[in-house]
């Protein structure tokens, strides 16, 4: 304790009894505290009890320690929202402010009886009197960016798209205010200390409580009664969250925590929910289809309480921000769905439809109610209602997610990737797409076609499987082929789009140009080769998915046979064939080592095996394929071969990398018409040519499609070239090969 606070207590020694006005604020700020526990308990106690109606997810406490320190790393780091700039500057302020300044909250218990109160120890510490001055500085310039920020985003606003439609605007403007008038009571009831001499802190270290000070009068009760209000400010926050169970703009401080340390895969440092989907899990059990029954286990979610615990955290978790809206190329061109406005109608229904499940209701596979008449008769009708809504449905019908809305998504992943609190959309969509095309087989009938020709010829256009060699007729060299040789260090895996489309075989006989230059020892399956089940598994048919991945993870296991995981290299030049051999694939028992083809081309010019002579000039610019860069993080690969192989720099899109803007084939998109809104494509389109360049770089045989498409539904196709990464870096190593002109035929084998 310093000489001075010793002399200001002795000085203050009648001041610290309790007077009138002490005794009313004791009252008044321990009856509101009572009250805000005992309804923040009850509200706790609630929340668990309906996260605890999900299904088991037992693979989430694995790696507690890799858990652990990613939270704390997300949390303290704030990471994800550091992206956003001034507004993750201004919320990581905010939420420090929250953890520190809850001392001083605490604090105003001490002060709210005695004229002089602090903290008991740390309370007389300069250097916290010191921290807390600084991050309540800093916190209430957080809190004022943060208010302006909503304002010049709100709704309402005239003109322009917000993040924020749909969501519950008061309760954000309610938490900002409860913030702002914690922070300034902080500030005052340290100066009314100052005001009656009783503040021990130096100058140097609170600088703006003394300035406050200066202009409050010497009010010897002034602190009791700003310490009270401070108490009922933060207890009214307190009441109306317990209130609100589902006012995510509040619970997100807490449930944060435990949404990240739960999250899917602990270890990625960003898209966590993204490359892989989920296993089809029955009881927390992965889904065999040999022994399947839909009458014992769970076939994808039909109701809100089949999707896991996790899965009810993540809707309880939602803060509202609508940065995932913000970047949703669905809501972007006009289709009614947004990832935020679908967590929100989960989280909803989840909590209105909980009253019915706690009392024991419910449906068993079979249909059948599980609750006697006896455990219904009291509850609420709304709950009963709401336990009627089907769970995908149109509004006719009472649906509480319309199926516009779930067939709208082309698992991009945007959303996953812009969530602050990893939340994970394309997995709850997913599941929600299971149940609809294997037990109810309702799906955009469109798509029917693709997954008739999956089950029967083994690739999406139905195209005669002897015809998978086709592509390689006319090069100039030998395309091996996996049991011809076995001294091949890559399996070049094609892929359907790569031997069946025509703008994707140009990639593939590029790619293997190229290889062959680089003297790289390669081999095809050729017509051992089937669909890697992607576009199966991302509309929901996870029994074709299946069905092809075993077929494709025995026929590689065979390939590469007496070969460590290492050694089991595969290049693939389509980036949903890469995503789902290299990290779907083990789930099934199929361990490889699988690079994009761009990955490869990079290393192959970095090492001078491949060495660009004639840059390709005109500007180019390149849109990164959702499944090569969000979910897989491949961004600069590409980006390194253009540089290598193009004259003057990449001209960037404005939405590029991490906030790529899908073509919208993803999530068997490409297999629907798009009937609602903006094309995708067109939008995507539009961005490149705003850009000059005069061509368009991809990495994808499904964005090639589309955004070829896209040039020429604009006219122009004569203007604007839509070529894949290793065309450009073929022209650039082999100007004198033949390119087969532009990349604009139509679909087709
Ligand atoms: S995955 Fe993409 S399309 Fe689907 S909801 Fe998320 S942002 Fe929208
Ligand atoms: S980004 Fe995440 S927290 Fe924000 S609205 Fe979307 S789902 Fe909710």
């Amino acid at each position: 304790m310093t000489e001075q606070s010793e002399v200001i207590r002795q000085q203050t020694g009648e001041a610290n009894s309790m007077g009138s006005v002490q005794i009313v604020t004791t009252i008044l700020a321990a009856a509101i505290t009572a009250v805000a526990v005992w309804l923040a308990v009850r509200a706790v106690l609630k929340m668990v009890a309906v996260i605890r109606l999900g299904q088991p997810a037992p693979e989430r406490f694995s790696d507690r320690v890799a858990r652990a320190r990613t939270m704390l790393v997300e949390t303290a780091g704030h990471t994800r929202m550091l992206k956003w700039g001034v507004v993750g500057a201004a919320h990581w302020f905010v939420m420090v402010g929250f953890v520190v300044l809850s001392l001083l909250v605490l604090e105003a218990y001490f002060e709210v009886g005695t004229t002089d109160g602090g903290l008991p120890i740390i309370g007389h510490w300069t250097i916290f009197g010191l921290v807390t001055e600084i991050i309540g500085v800093l916190s209430l310039v957080g809190i004022l960016v943060l208010m302006a920020i909503r304002l010049r985003n709100r709704p309402t606003r005239p003109g322009g798209r917000s993040r924020f439609t749909g969501s519950t605007m008061w309760q954000g403007y309610f938490v900002e205010w409860i913030v702002l008038l914690v922070l300034i009571f902080g500030f005052v009831i340290r100066g009314f200390k100052v005001a009656t001499d009783h503040f021990e802190f130096p100058f140097w270290a609170t600088p703006v409580s003394h300035a406050v000070g200066v202009v409050l009068p010497d009010w010897a009760d002034g602190v009791s009664v700003a310490a009270a209000i401070k108490i009922i400010i933060s207890m009214t926050w307190l009441i109306v969250i317990s209130l609100n169970v589902t006012m995510g703009v509040a619970w997100h401080r807490f449930l944060a925590f435990p949404n990240i340390f739960f999250k899917r895969e602990p270890v990625k440092p960003a898209g966590s929910g993204l490359g892989a989907l989920r296993p089809m899990t029955s009881q927390g059990k992965p889904l065999d289809f040999e022994e399947a029954d839909p009458e014992k286990d769970q076939f994808g979610v039909a109701h809100v309480e089949q999707f896991t615990w996790k899965g009810l955290l993540d809707f309880s978790t939602c803060t509202e921000c609508g940065r995932c809206q913000s970047q949703c190329p669905a809501w972007n061109t006009g289709k009614p769905l947004s990832p935020k406005l679908l967590i929100l109608s989960l989280r909803d229904h989840a909590y209105a439809k909980a009253p019915y499940l706690l009392a024991g209701g419910g449906k068993d596979l079979t249909g059948e109610e599980k609750a006697t008449q006896a455990q219904l008769a009291h509850l609420d009708v709304l709950a009963l209602a709401e336990a009627d809504k089907p769970l995908i449905g149109t509004a006719e019908e009472g649906g509480v997610i319309d199926p516009d809305v779930l067939w709208s998504c082309t698992t991009c992943g945007a959303c996953v990737e812009q969530c602050p609190v990893d939340i994970e959309h394309v997995d709850h969509i997913v599941d929600m797409r299971r149940y609809q095309v294997l037990i109810e087989s309702s799906f955009p009938s469109e798509a029917g076609v693709m997954l008739r020709n999956l089950e029967n010829k083994g690739n999406p256009w139905g195209a005669p499987q002897n015809t998978r060699e086709d592509w390689t007729k006319g090069l100039d060299f030998e395309v091996p082929r996996v049991g011809e040789v076995d001294d091949f260090e890559y399996l070049f895996w094609v892929g359907c789009a790569g031997a069946f489309e025509d703008r994707a075989k140009k990639t593939t006989r590029a790619v293997a140009t190229l290889l062959n230059e680089a003297g790289v020892k390669f081999a095809i399956l050729g017509e051992g080769e089937t669909c890697s089940g992607d576009p199966a598994r991302r509309i929901g048919n996870e029994f074709v998915f299946q069905m092809l991945a075993q077929q494709n993870v025995e026929t590689l296991n065979e390939a590469f046979e007496g070969r460590e995981k290492a050694k089991r290299k595969i290049v693939a030049t389509c980036p949903h064939c890469f995503n789902t051999l290299g990290n779907e694939y083990g789930q099934l028992g199929g361990e490889f080592e699988v690079v994009h083809h761009t990955q490869l081309l990079a290393h192959l010019v970095s090492t001078g095996k491949l060495t660009p002579v004639q840059p390709v000039d005109g500007g180019v610019t390149y849109h990164d394929p959702c499944y090569l860069g969000r979910h897989n993080r491949v961004f600069a690969a590409p980006r390194e071969v253009l540089g290598d192989a193009i004259a003057g720099d990449l001209t960037e899109m404005p939405r590029n990398s991490e906030r790529s803007f899908c073509c919208g084939a993803g999530g068997a998109r490409m297999w629907m018409e798009e009937k609602i809104g903006k094309r995708i494509n067109v939008d995507r389109v539009e961005e490149a040519m705003a850009t000059g360049a005069k061509t368009v770089a991809v990495g994808c045989p499904f964005c090639s499609t589309m955004l070829s498409d896209g040039v020429n539904g604009k006219g122009a196709g004569e203007q604007v070239e839509v070529i894949d990464v290793a065309t450009v870096l073929l022209r650039s190593v082999k100007p004198e090969q033949p390119q087969g002109g532009k990349e604009t035929a139509p679909i087709g084998g």
